[in-house]
């Protein structure tokens, strides 16, 4: 198997190291960001270069983001080299319910996708001190199964291990997670405010989610995504949303 490794929190983060020892028979490109790039979602640099430096046998960091990573990996640096699948983590902690529209991990792996290859996001959701051994033992196992699988591929996944030996693994929804709405303010020392955003995190109990079905039962989340962030059911109701002095073409 032929994969191309990627992730956002940089070239030499111990999380990509594990993933990459977990592939100790397969043929693995690295190709990701020169330095760390997490919450960055998936930005794509179109209004500036970008340098490609090659820092060892088929490993580059890219001094960009995630998805440019990613991009430039099966676009230029892998050109006639197509990946059979994209990982990108280990990520340095959690990746669950809606941090998915945050995640520069998640992006890289969406990026994978949009580009026609099968993608896994990988995340460790504990504390440091991180073993990231276990979630890069089931990754690789994880795609290895996807990239024989009989489906349309791109497949896409986003999965989320808790800390420790693995116990067992479970297809999941997204769950709903926030981070307290927080907002606290300083003062800079030329007197002027600035601000810091995010508190702690806290799920919504939504059985058979991601979110319960790490954080309180201890087993790794897999979630299939999709990129069609169309909402089919209100699409449908909107057949009875009238905009005042405007004409509404009709359903066809
Ligand atoms: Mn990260």
């Amino acid at each position: 198997m032929r994969v191309l490794l990627s992730n956002d929190d940089g070239v030499n983060a111990p999380g990509l190291a594990a993933l990459a020892a977990a592939f100790p028979e397969d043929e693995v490109w690295v190709v990701a960001p020169d330095r760390e790039q997490s919450a960055s979602s998936h930005a794509i640099s179109l209004h500036r270069p970008l340098r490609i430096v090659q820092v060892g046998e088929r490993r580059f960091s890219v001094d960009g983001t995630p998805t440019d990573a990613v991009y430039l990996a099966l676009n230029h640096v892998m050109r006639g080299h197509a990946p059979d699948l994209v990982l990108s983590g280990v990520n340095h902690g959690p990746n669950l319910g809606n941090d998915v529209l945050y995640s520069g991990t998640v992006a890289a792996a969406m990026e994978g996708a949009l580009l026609g290859v099968s993608a896994i996001a990988v995340s460790l959701a504990a504390r440091p001190p991180h073993d990231f051994a276990p979630a890069a033992a089931f990754a690789a196992e994880l795609a290895r199964s996807v990239a024989a699988f009989p489906r349309p591929k791109p497949i896409l996944l986003n999965v989320n291990v808790p800390a420790g030996p693995v116990k067992g693994f479970r297809f999941t929804r997204l769950g709903v997670r926030t981070y307290g709405n927080e907002v606290i303010e300083k003062q800079d020392p030329r007197g002027r405010s600035y601000f810091w955003i995010g508190g702690d995190a806290s799920h919504r109990d939504i059985p058979l989610s991601d979110c319960n079905t790490v954080l309180d039962e201890g087993l790794v989340a897999v979630t299939p995504l999709h990129l069609d962030l169309t909402h089919d059911g209100l699409f449908a109701g909107l057949v009875d949303l009238a905009v005042s002095g405007f004409r509404k073409e009709p359903p066809p």
